[in-house]
């Protein structure tokens, strides 16, 4: 995969005026065409790009913006991981939700306004594995009807019993398509494992869940190249796995306890470049941001392409009931309410919706 990683981070940058033109103009962009509207030569067509991937986004979403709220139920990890506040070696106090916490934690975020919550943890089998989340999810049908999970991977039959208790979606980052340098951030562990990883979207997919999450961590690897890779293995999964929904997420790497610093640094005109050139390649896509990013950067990417976004997020378990710094899995930099936020999606003139999907349906 090393090989063919660096002959296709080439053929990126090698891309030309004359491609990110003709990837403009064809009604159905070919991953050639992504890699064009990814590459340097497209920097100049932004512009035009961002109105492009505007109209799509309308004509395919309407003025809907999806919200979802992240709820972290434990800290707790067996991985080294690099870049994580969660890492095993990483001196933290560790916490994982009783029933009680998970009530709790659910009442607030129910009266912020929420229907869709995703649950997120740290990879800790035999704390957080299966049973802790059918339970977990069990609880949470009480008061959501959109359960998504950002947890450890798993088997093909734990998805099957995770769909049967009302999972709505899955989300599963590979972080880094680069084998050799998935290796070094993933040092010990079961999430060294990459190839494990690598198939965990086929399991979700043949268990029948609803939508299957992508994405890669920004800042381990050239972003071009690692997008081109998310962007083959949507393409592969949508073939194969045409009755669930896909969602790409860009989390870009933020600091936090023992962290690394960045390989390769993303733009927010980088980021804007990405996300424009999803939607213009794939219009069915779901494109996610969290509040990793800056208010300036969410405020003005709601109309170039997101289709689901988060606000007044705690990223440590039991944060929105009792927050402590010391817990959390990485920095948040947008730390408006709710409300606040909500307010700037309207006056931008689209509608923020807490409930998309029925759970008597799942
Ligand atoms: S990224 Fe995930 S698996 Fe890695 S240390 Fe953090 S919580 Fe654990």
């Amino acid at each position: 995969m090393t090989k063919d990683w660096e002959t296709n981070k080439l053929s990126i940058y090698s891309k030309t005026n004359h491609d990110v033109q003709q990837a403009l103009l064809s009604s159905k962009p070919s991953l050639e065409d992504f890699k064009a509207l990814i590459s340097p030569a497209a920097k100049p067509y932004l512009e035009q790009m961002a109105q492009k991937s505007h109209l799509l986004t309308k004509e395919r979403f309407g003025n809907n913006i999806q919200m979802y709220i992240p709820m972290y139920v434990s800290n707790e990890c067996q991985n080294i991981c690099t870049y994580c506040g969660f890492s095993l070696n990483i001196d933290i106090p560790r916490k994982t939700l009783s029933d009680k916490e998970i009530h709790a934690e659910a009442k607030l975020i129910k009266k912020m306004g929420y229907d869709h919550v995703l649950v997120v943890s740290g990879e800790a089998n035999k704390t957080v594995g299966i049973d802790y989340f059918l339970n977990a999810t069990k609880i949470l049908k009480k008061y959501f009807a959109n359960i998504s999970l950002e947890v450890q991977p798993m088997d093909h039959k734990e998805y099957v019993q995770l769909k049967n208790a009302g999972v709505h979606a899955v989300l599963v980052y590979q972080e880094t398509y680069h084998k050799t340098d998935y290796k070094k951030h993933h040092p010990k562990g079961k999430k060294s494992n990459f190839d494990y990883r690598l198939k965990t979207p086929d399991r979700i997919g043949k268990a029948g869940i609803h939508k299957i999450g992508l994405g890669v961590l920004f800042g381990l690897e050239d972003w071009r190249t690692d997008s081109f890779y998310t962007a083959l293995h949507l393409t592969y999964l949508e073939k194969t796995y045409w009755q669930s929904r896909y969602a790409i997420s860009f989390p870009r790497l933020r600091p936090c306890a023992g962290g690394i610093p960045l390989k390769s640094e993303m733009t927010d005109s980088d980021l804007t470049q990405l996300i424009c050139a999803y939607r213009i390649f794939n219009q069915e896509v779901e494109l996610s941001m969290s509040t990793r990013e800056s208010n300036i950067f969410r405020d003005n990417i709601i109309k170039l392409g997101i289709t689901s976004i988060s606000a007044g997020s705690k990223t440590e378990p039991g944060g929105y009931n009792n927050p402590k710094e010391s817990l959390e899995q990485f920095e948040i930099d947008d730390k408006r309410s709710t409300e606040e936020f909500t307010k700037i999606i309207k006056e931008k003139g689209y509608e923020p919706v807490f409930k998309d999907w029925d759970g008597v349906l799942s």
